[in-house]
């Protein structure tokens, strides 16, 4: 049977990049075993799930290139792929359900769930164990309460057993008997529940594998009495590890940006979000940090998955970033970069050569796009930042008189828009061997003058990158 997994979000947010971490593994398997990924919205919380929010995952999704063979908006043989457009379908199958004395009509008030709930607390037996008085309530009965209009859901009826399975990255679970009770599958309103509709349609959707987040560990009970009942092949679980915060909670906005499409405005490159994503809980054979994940294919194996909590760390991702970053290179750099340049600099109304040129300077010194725009200055601006004391001393030198007077002089001859490389290098090797003024007196000194600044990219392409009008302000 050909490998079939699915990524399952609810429309109900922006996707979390926890979820990214969990498409991206689904991805990885699917293709690295010749299956197929397909992408199932899981919408029936119909007050929580929007439109808007299941188009932005799937741009968020197709941006990281995690794109899937199925799914609503591109069709496949096992839709439709929006839960709340199988409604039907999960209503029918419960009544067949009903009618094989697998679950039943249950009529309890919320009144009387809540005695239900203060009895089993008080014989101190686990909450929600109870079988409620309506489970072998006579069929032509229920119907007539049902016709009468009495409010009701539909609950299955649990086994009672203990269901252990094999998790590939937990290895066994256990659930104990009494974790769960008769379990609604729909609610009062029609309704189906998430882990009654999920597995329906992980059965009809043909599902081999399904990686989700540990925290869905637990709904597995659950799921695992309902296959059986509906006489349905177990797919292969795989729960992956949480997410934590620097604080080892459970990962969340105080930590930080969180959504993938946060990090789509800010710029940072998907090649760079995959590579890491991939690391939080999985580990390459080779214990390789940097690599294409793409092109691991059956490298992606599930024994390389870990169980403890994987830390989350915006600055380990963004040193991911700036490497993919540095890996950019003419077009697609300036292409990239000029993204995160505001739109006011007059970086926009340069020449691509200029362009490219900018860019490859900056990126050695960049991780993320937008932190261009700090460099802007140096380029644009008389004074590019104020004087702090390291420039002060500097220009204070002894040394620095002469080649102050040496640079005006020069750059008053000068024509043209920009100096070239090789004249900027004509007066640094002047500087020093006429002027006889070495090491850092002539780095620093001539960068102080020509830039306002200490330290900064590569001096001599900075400086022929600089309009010569500015730099006459500036000596
Ligand atoms: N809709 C569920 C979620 O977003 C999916 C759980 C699953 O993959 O089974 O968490």
């Amino acid at each position: 049977m050909s490998v079939r997994v699915r990524f399952a979000p609810s429309p109900t947010g922006y996707l979390h990049i926890g979820g990214a971490r969990t498409a991206l593994y689904s991805y990885l398997f699917a293709r690295g075993h010749g299956g197929k990924y397909i992408l199932r919205i899981e919408d029936t919380d119909l007050e929580r799930s929007k439109r808007e929010f299941e188009e932005v995952q799937i741009e968020d999704l197709n941006w990281l290139g995690i794109t899937h063979d199925e799914g609503p908006d591109v069709g496949g043989d096992f839709g439709p792929y929006r839960q709340s457009e199988r409604t039907q379908m999960y209503i029918d199958i419960a009544w067949q359900l009903v009618k094989e004395g697998k679950a039943y009509p249950c009529f309890l008030t919320s009144t009387e769930l809540e005695e239900l709930a203060a009895k089993a607390e008080s014989e101190k037996i686990a909450p929600h164990t109870y079988h409620t008085k309506y489970r072998d309530l006579d069929p032509t009965e229920a119907k007539k309460k049902i016709d009468a209009g009495e409010e009701y859901v539909i609950r299955f009826k649990n086994p009672g057993k203990t269901w252990t399975f094999k998790d590939l990255v937990r290895g066994e679970v256990t659930f104990p008997v009494d974790m769960v009770g008769d379990w609604v599958i729909i609610r009062s309103n029609g309704m189906p529940v998430y882990n009654y509709c999920c597995v329906i349609d992980d059965w009809k959707m043909e599902m081999t594998h399904v990686m989700r987040a540990e925290e869905h560990l637990n709904n597995t009970c659950r799921q695992l009495m309902l296959y059986e009942a509906l006489g349905a092949k177990v797919p292969e679980f795989a729960h992956v590890s949480l997410l934590v915060g620097e604080d080892r909670q459970k990962l969340s906005k105080r930590h930080g940006a969180t959504s993938v499409k946060q990090y789509r405005d800010e710029n940072y490159l998907p090649d760079a979000i995959n590579n890491y994503l991939c690391l939080l809980g999985w580990s390459h054979p080779e214990e390789k940090d940097i690599f294409d994940v793409r092109a691991l294919g059956e490298t992606f194996s599930m024994n390389r998955f870990s169980k403890s909590p994987a830390l989350y760390d915006i600055q380990k991702l963004n040193f991911f970033n700036s490497h993919y970053l540095r890996a950019l290179t003419g077009n697609d750099l300036v292409t990239h970069i000029e993204k995160s340049i505001h739109a006011s600099s007059p970086f926009h109304k340069q020449t691509a050569q200029w362009k490219t040129t900018c860019c490859e300077l900056i990126k050695e010194k960049i991780q993320l796009a937008s932190e261009a725009n700090t460099f802007m200055p140096l380029f644009f601006e008389k004074t590019p930042s104020e004087a702090d004391d390291q420039l002060k001393e500097a220009l204070a030198w002894e040394t620095t008189p002469a080649i102050r007077e040496y640079l005006k002089s020069e750059l008053s001859k000068a024509t043209g828009e920009y100096l070239s490389v090789d004249t900027v290098n004509a007066w640094m090797d002047h500087i020093k061997k006429e002027l006889k003024i070495k090491g850092k007196p002539l780095f620093m000194g001539t960068r102080a003058v020509l830039t306002g600044q200490c330290h900064g990219p590569d001096l001599q392409i900075l400086v022929s990158l600089t309009p010569i009008e500015l730099l006459r302000q500036r000596v």
